[in-house]
């Protein structure tokens, strides 16, 4: 496949599309897409792929984009992919001005303000020079989160478009908004999901693939203390905003996001605020395995109930809410669709790299709904800041690996 031709499709399309500001909003509660430069784009795309040749293009109220490209060879089976519209609202993405550097010559790259993009800091640039790498002008992220993965995989659907020849599964198409604020699968279009294996192409290194991320809870503890004037307060008096500070003193300061990496998981404090009267502490927990999860909460519910035997005057209410499930439990029951992957990126001629995901994707949510979803990479690097590049030779190979996985199973 790796002819010039897609290259400059793919670098083309990548350009055109993080010249459209999407950055979601968290404070826009009544709508979605939470901002009107998201829905340009994905009615763009919906455009690109009408002109492209496919017939079921849609997009619905609230901004998610679905195609479906038939297979044509008895037997399919359905292949989706996912990527999401949005940028991050961390850092600006107006006016973005993307930045071809063919060629690379391996030195540090100088942005705007000063910034430098430099291989002692980010070793893996060293693996491009020679190569055509894309940055930002230094003045906004890029974008590649996620807009790579949509040039990507409109690619993948232009190259099935010019080549009907090309014997395949059936390709679906999913773009959604609102990723980056946490609201990428609240209106998702589950009931129309045709796929058998479905895939979020929003990773970053080339060649690495992600089926596993936390579980996660956060727990909320309310207190309600007495209130005496302080003056005449003794044996009396009990604050609630202490309480607070001496629940939060009893968690393990060596298990904390500052204190730990890999496969550890940890608690962490998000807020805390309060007077003497009442306070509200929030944390979140999170955890690769079910069974440690388990024990985190156990922790703080011991860390509660010791207060509270201290304190009978205090009233205390705690609260666990569940976030998102680690989405390798839902995709060891269903391993060809991770074993495919691994297949398809083998096929490009690399080793796959499996990544832990410290977090969570719309994959963790998805796979918890009923369809497992492990993440492919883009070739973006360094998401949610100024220093955001991609890696143009990445990006060919997903292009590559998503080809492959519509192909699955066919000789040609
Ligand atoms: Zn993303």
């Amino acid at each position: 496949m790796a002819d010039k031709s897609i290259q400059k499709e793919l670098v083309e399309r990548f350009c055109r599309y993080v010249k459209v500001e999407t950055t979601s909003d968290e404070n826009v509660k009544d709508r979605c897409p939470t901002t009107d430069g998201q829905l340009k784009l994905i009615n763009l795309i919906a455009d690109e792929l009408k002109a492209l040749g496919v017939k079921d293009v849609s997009v619905d109220k609230n901004g998610y984009l679905r195609a479906f490209i038939p297979g044509n060879t008895v037997r399919k089976k359905v292949f989706g992919f996912i990527s999401h519209a949005d940028t991050s609202p961390e850092v600006s993405g107006r006016n973005v001005k993307p930045v071809i550097h063919k060629k690379y010559d391996g030195k540090p790259i100088k942005l705007a303000d000063g910034i430098l993009l430099s291989p002692a800091e980010y070793p893996l640039l060293s693996q491009y020079k020679g190569k055509t790498i894309i940055t930002s002008d230094g003045r906004t992220l890029l974008g590649a989160d996620d807009k790579a993965g949509i040039a990507e995989i409109v690619t993948a659907a232009s190259y099935f478009m010019v080549h009907p020849e090309i014997r395949r599964n059936s390709m679906e198409i999913f773009i959604t908004p609102d990723e980056e604020i946490g609201q990428g699968t609240d209106h998702f279009p589950l009931s129309s999901i045709k796929s058998n294996y479905l895939y979020t192409v929003d990773g970053d290194t080339e060649g690495c693939i992600e089926s596993e991320c936390f579980n996660a809870y956060s727990a909320k503890l309310s207190i309600k203390g007495v209130s005496i004037h302080p003056g005449s307060g003794k044996g009396k008096l009990v604050n609630a905003s202490l309480l607070g500070a001496r629940f939060l003193s009893m968690l393990p300061s060596d298990q904390m996001p500052e204190t730990t990496e890999g496969r550890e998981g940890f608690f962490c404090p998000v807020s805390i605020s309060g007077t003497i009267e009442q306070c509200q502490v929030t944390l979140i927990l999170r955890d690769f395995d079910a069974s440690g999860m388990e024990r985190r909460i156990s922790i703080v519910e011991q860390a509660a109930e010791t207060l509270k035997k201290s304190y009978p005057a205090a009233e205390f209410e705690l609260e666990f809410v569940h976030s998102y499930s680690n989405m390798k439990e839902y995709i060891d029951k269903n391993k060809k669709c991770l074993s495919y992957l691994e297949k398809a990126v083998e096929k490009t001629g690399i080793k796959p790299v499996h990544k832990l995901i410290r977090g969570g994707t719309d994959g963790s949510r998805l796979s918890e709904l009923g369809h497992p979803c492990p993440n492919i990479f883009t070739g973006g690097q360094n998401f949610h800041g100024k220093l955001e590049w991609a890696a143009v030779p990445a990006m060919e190979r997903t292009v590559q690996v998503i080809i492959n996985l519509v192909c699955t199973g066919i000789s040609q």
